[in-house]
């Protein structure tokens, strides 16, 4: 028997489908928004799409894979942008949507498995007067797993930091990929080892986020004259700590007009910032927009805007996403700007880049201080102009994860220690995790290279 059949036939109950409409869909991410990966990743497919309801099922179907030396990539909503749950070795596609449910939410503290939807663990949190710190723009979509294991931040960064940033994880529960499946809790400075390590080291059974209290949100757009005092807002707003915000998302002109849900609503010339801001602090947002000669063209209730979309849709991931409905060919790149001379560094790059490269960033707090992350937006028309940009925002002193490639260390998101080598041979002593992402003893070639991101050690 070929040791597929052999698996389906020891998974007993577990529900499983080789049907091969399923198998393309869930074999698939969102990396076509990389040109680079539209090519590289195509064509590759799970040999079984496995959907367990329970922890005893998901350790059944890992279990039973292990025993006949199956890969298993776990995958939860399918947003990742970097092929990250795109199965390279075939196999089994460990499909975890169903394995779902917020299990507690006490005392500032949610709990839930880990194919939960983030956008119902919001639901539940607000019902009881809190909601999440950090989401990210697929809110409606990702499941908190995928977010923990290949996400990095997002709405409530500009408040609560990144995601790996101390305390905006509380738990995660893990399980081992032996023959035996085991149950590990990870709390403090262990939450690293899984955090963007895109499953490829343990499967997450399991996630406790802490919450902040629920408050009424606007959306606003602000709308600039200048590119720099733009920028100079974003990066005012999220430093006052006395305003509650969630999110400070800058677009140089003619972004505005390129997201074209977003109709006229900002002149012609102006550039803008994205901000959800809590509806007490009202006086001293508008007070901020004027010290910086801005102005607000609109300003709805949290859900009640016009644009089609939520206002954090319009942010992150998805403000590229925004921009490729005018014209597909638009990419970007995960710069990150900070230190004192962030401001130098972003105008160094704005001169290398023509008025036709429009720069988007995201302003938030990581390690303590204030970054800003993102890139000018170019037309992709070769690797070329991708590997000048890169170029252009390293020589000015910025970093680079690279979004364009699938590799843990390629990307250069999760830094990788010794103990990250020593708990993927704990966890997964066959090597049969996500294969091909986590790459510990080799570089993966990339068509860009980048030098990450950096961050403070924490050891
Ligand atoms: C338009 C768009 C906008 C985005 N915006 C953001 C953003 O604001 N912030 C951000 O951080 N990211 C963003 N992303 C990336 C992605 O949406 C997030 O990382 C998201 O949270 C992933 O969740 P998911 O459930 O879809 O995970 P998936 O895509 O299914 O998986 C992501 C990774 O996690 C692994 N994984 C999934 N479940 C498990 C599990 N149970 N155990 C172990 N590993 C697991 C997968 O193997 C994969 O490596 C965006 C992507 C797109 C396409």
């Amino acid at each position: 028997m070929n040791p597929i059949a052999s698996y389906i036939a020891d998974i007993g109950a577990v529900p499983w489908s080789m049907d091969p409409s399923i198998i393309r869909r869930k074999s698939r991410d969102h990396f076509v928004i990389s040109p680079l990966l539209r090519g590289e990743l195509a064509g590759n497919l799970a040999d079984i799409v496995v959907s367990p309801r329970s922890r005893e099922e998901v350790a059944r179907a890992v279990g039973t894979a292990v025993r006949h030396r199956i890969p298993i990539t776990p995958r939860g909503g399918g947003t990742a942008n970097y092929g990250q749950s795109v199965p390279l070795q075939g196999g089994v596609l460990l499909d975890m949507v169903d394995y779902k449910g917020v299990l507690s939410i006490d005392d500032g503290l949610i709990r839930a498995n880990a194919g939960t939807i983030m956008a119902d663990m919001q639901t539940a949190a607000q019902a009881r007067g809190w909601e999440l710190r950090l989401y990210p723009s697929t809110l409606a979509t990702s499941t908190i797993a995928g977010f923990v294991a290949g996400g990095s931040g997002g709405i409530g960064s500009a408040m609560w930091g990144m995601l790996r940033d101390r305390g905006n994880i509380a738990a995660i529960e893990v399980m081992s990929a032996e023959e035996s499946p085991r149950l590990m809790e990870l709390t403090g400075y262990d939450i690293e080892l899984v955090h963007h390590a895109y499953g490829a080291n343990a499967i997450i059974t399991e996630v406790a986020m802490p919450l902040a209290p629920a408050w009424r949100w606007r959306e606003c757009i602000v709308a600039f004259a200048e590119f720099a005092d733009a920028l100079r807002f974003g990066a005012r707003l999220v430093r006052e700590t006395g305003v509650l915000k969630k999110l400070a998302s800058v677009h140089e002109w003619p972004i505005p007009r390129l997201m074209r849900d977003l109709g006229d609503i900002v002149p012609e010339g102006h550039s803008m910032v994205n901000c959800i801001v809590a509806a007490n602090c009202a006086p001293s947002f508008d007070a901020l927009v004027a010290q910086h000669a801005g102005k607000v063209v609109s300003n709805h209730a949290q859900g009640e805007n016009p644009f089609g979309a939520p206002q954090h849709e319009f942010a992150y991931g998805h403000g590229l996403r925004q921009m490729q409905k005018t014209e597909p060919r638009y990419t970007g790149f995960q710069g990150m700007f900070r230190g004192d001379g962030m401001f130098e560094a972003i105008a160094a790059v704005r001169a290398g880049a023509s008025r036709e490269e429009p720069f988007r960033l995201e302003i938030f707090w990581s390690d303590g201080e204030i970054v800003a992350m993102g890139s000018p937006q170019i037309r992709f028309d070769g690797e070329t102009r991708m590997r000048e940009m890169v170029a252009l925002i390293q020589n000015a002193g910025g970093a680079v994860a690279n979004s364009h490639t699938t590799g843990v260390r390629e990307v250069g998101i999760k830094r990788i220690t010794s103990r990250d080598v020593d708990f993927k041979g704990v966890m997964d002593p066959h090597g049969l995790l996500n294969p091909g992402k986590l790459n510990l003893d080799g570089v993966k070639a990339s068509a860009l290279a980048t030098s990450g991101w950096t961050f403070a050690a924490r050891a």
